[in-house]
């Protein structure tokens, strides 16, 4: 199987070296499933000051990363013919786990990332896609890259012991994952459910099913589509309906049905 290239444009490599000590992505870069190159942004500068940013036009507060650096170290990457682009920007679409199951089918992606004020506005035609990770604003796009590498590779076959674990996983469908125990069956008086432990494997199912149901509806209703949310009435949405939840999942464009 060929290897999943990612390629980083980033002011911050070092930021990089916690991949190398994430658990099973540490296991994808030991059997050669993904590489990771970095390409450190500061050694395309400009000038004896390797200079990489600039006041922006028009005033205003801090610095803009410069065009010139970043289309530099753009150029120097070798694109394969399966490549993404991924622009690193709080403006971006958010990222969701549709993304990741859609780009895992690459086998490269390139990663441009800011810091400071973000970018000059030119930089983002070199982008297939701007990707932001939430509403929220980080100093840098290299956090933001590394989740995305993060989710990737544990979606890559050959990366997790048991492949699956993705399938009921939250966010693969628009349900939640259901609860988990393990050992001990009694902690500080709080009990495992009985069902667990009943070795009723179609009720286990079942009961794991409505659970998920219940707390996608408790926790993240936004994730089922409000008309189909108010199809299902109170009595019948934790049993009754799943059909027209599968149907949800459906509209939501995912592609993933569970075999429940
Ligand atoms: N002034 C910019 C924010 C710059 S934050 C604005 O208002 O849009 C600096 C850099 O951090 C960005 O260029 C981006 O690469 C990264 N970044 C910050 N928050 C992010 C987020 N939520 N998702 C992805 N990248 C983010």
């Amino acid at each position: 199987m060929s290897t999943f290239n990612f390629d980083v444009i980033t002011l911050f490599p070092k930021a990089f070296e916690l991949i190398n000590d994430l658990g099973v992505i540490t296991r994808a870069l030991d059997k050669n499933l993904i590489d990771v190159n970095l390409y450190d942004l500061r050694e395309y500068g400009e000038g004896s000051y390797k200079q990489v940013d600039d006041k922006p036009y028009g005033g205003g507060a801090g610095m803009v990363l410069k065009p010139e650096p970043i289309y530099k170290a753009y150029e120097s990457i070798k694109k394969s013919h399966k490549s993404k682009t991924l622009m690193m920007t709080p403006q971006g679409k958010v990222l969701k786990q549709k993304d990741l199951v859609r780009w895992s089918t690459l086998n490269q992606i390139i990663f441009i990332c800011g810091q400071y004020e973000g970018f000059d506005e030119r930089i983002r035609y070199l982008a297939d896609e701007e990707i932001s990770i939430g509403d929220f604003v980080l100093s840098g796009g290299e956090i933001p890259a590394i989740s995305i590498i993060n989710g990737l590779t544990r979606l890559l076959p050959g990366t997790l012991g048991d492949p699956d674990s993705l399938l009921d996983e939250s966010h693969n469908s628009s349900l939640l994952e259901y609860p988990h125990y393990t050992r001990p069956q009694i902690f500080k008086g709080m009990k495992v459910p009985d069902i667990l432990v009943s070795g009723n494997h179609e009720e286990i199912r079942s009961w794991r099913r409505q659970q998920s149901i219940e707390r996608t509806l408790e926790r993240r209703s936004d994730l089922i589509s409000s008309e189909n949310h108010e199809k299902l009435s109170q009595s019948t949405r934790l049993n009754k309906n799943f059909n027209q939840l599968m149907n949800v999942q459906i509209g939501n464009d995912y592609n993933y049905y569970p075999d429940w």
